[in-house]
């Protein structure tokens, strides 16, 4: 059986560490027998800038025809990011139910974290960020302008069933891994979504007794980020709170070039999306020398959700070994490989488990 996978490189880097990933992937397939038939889409930056979209129109509906969706990053100078993010990722993210945006954070062998004596073992969480609603909302306006009185009023919304959902899946999560789930949230200065979702938090946890929870400010949360990672195992925080946690995750796990994510549609009504955290990158796009670690490990996730769980811990190995026995890594870790060297050392490393 061939999965059937929509592959969206997008803008900058993204267009040279996904074909990348796509070779570690159809390797996998290989040794552990299974197919995957790619569709190409050439969507991104530079198709708005010939098109003035985005994606075709029907664009959503031709991904739809897939069982996930591979992409790398959009991006481009001179394009704002209102329209890279909302003609195409923020679409796929709400229309597909991707509510669930998965992060794993971990240190590997090998590398350095800006953190002192952070070594391997310590670091190893995942954030689970809410994907669809939250403070990422069109809702809002501005007033006055020009005046002395110009404001810009920006409204977020929590819906019962969104924050439930995530933090349910949060608590599942945690009860597979280590039973501990840390809340993101920031109830004394934003008092009425934060509590709203504190107070669903607490409703949820009655379902799991045996998982420890933790609930913090916001704040004190990223300080404990920094001076005690050890102490995490799964974070669960709203799209804002979310997506900066996971990029100080990525950053203290060595480099953002490495973070991988998953956009889950946990019941499979939709196709999910797989994506690394970073985005096009266009400072250092075109030098084949951007870390292909993060897209292949963020393809690891999609074999995962595809029902080939060896195939997924056979490259997240693989990377391990090529970075804790080999000096193979590319400039953001102190490197001077170049992109395809580096995946070429995680196929070598895969060959050996063939
Ligand atoms: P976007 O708006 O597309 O998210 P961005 O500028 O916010 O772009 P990134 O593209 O993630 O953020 O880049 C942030 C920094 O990290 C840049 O200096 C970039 O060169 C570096 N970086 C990002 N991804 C990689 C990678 N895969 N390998 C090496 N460096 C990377
Ligand atoms: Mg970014």
């Amino acid at each position: 059986m061939a999965h059937r996978i929509a592959v969206v490189p997008g803008d900058g880097i993204g267009r040279e560490v996904t074909p990348e990933a796509q070779r570690v992937l159809d390797r996998c397939g290989e040794i552990w027998s299974f197919e995957l038939e790619w569709s190409l889409f050439e969507w991104g930056c530079e198709y708005y800038l010939n098109t003035g979209r985005m994606m075709p129109e029907d664009g959503l509906e031709q991904l739809r025809q897939h069982e996930a969706i591979f992409l790398g990053a959009v991006g481009y100078p001179g394009v704002p990011d209102h329209v890279s993010l909302w003609g195409l990722l923020i679409p796929i993210r709400r229309t597909f139910q991707q509510y669930i945006n998965l992060r794993p954070v971990r240190l590997f062998d090998g590398i350095e974290s800006p953190l002192r004596k952070a070594s391997a073992g310590e670091l190893d969480f995942v954030i689970v960020r809410e994907n669809n609603e939250g403070e990422y909302s069109e809702i809002g306006g501005r007033l006055y302008r020009q005046t002395e009185h110009e404001l810009a009023v920006q409204q977020s919304t929590f819906t019962r069933r969104g924050t439930e959902r995530v933090i349910r899946y949060a608590f599942e999560l945690a009860q597979e891994r280590n039973g501990v789930l840390a809340s993101a949230t920031k109830s004394n200065g934003i008092i009425h979504t934060m509590p709203f979702w504190d107070e669903i938090f607490a409703q949820v946890s009655a379902d799991f007794p045996e998982v420890e929870t933790g609930q913090y400010h916001i704040d004190a949360l990223s300080a404990l980020f920094v001076l005690k990672p050890q102490s995490l195992d799964v974070v669960v925080a709203s799209n804002l709170f979310g997506d900066i946690l996971s990029d100080l995750g990525a950053a203290v796990a060595g480099s953002i070039g490495i973070a991988p994510s998953a956009n889950l549609n946990p019941e499979r009504e939709y196709p999910s999306m797989f994506e690394p955290v970073h985005g096009s990158a266009p400072d250092i796009a075109g030098r084949g020398i951007a870390n292909p670690i993060g897209q292949i490990w963020s393809g690891a996730m999609m074999l995962e959700h595809l029902g080939h769980p060896e195939a997924a811990a056979g490259v997240v190995s693989a990377i391990e070994r090529v970075l804790g026995e080999t000096s193979i890594r590319t400039p953001d870790l102190g490197g001077a490989s170049s992109t395809a060297e580096v995946t070429d050392a995680v196929l070598g490393a895969l060959n050996e488990q063939a």
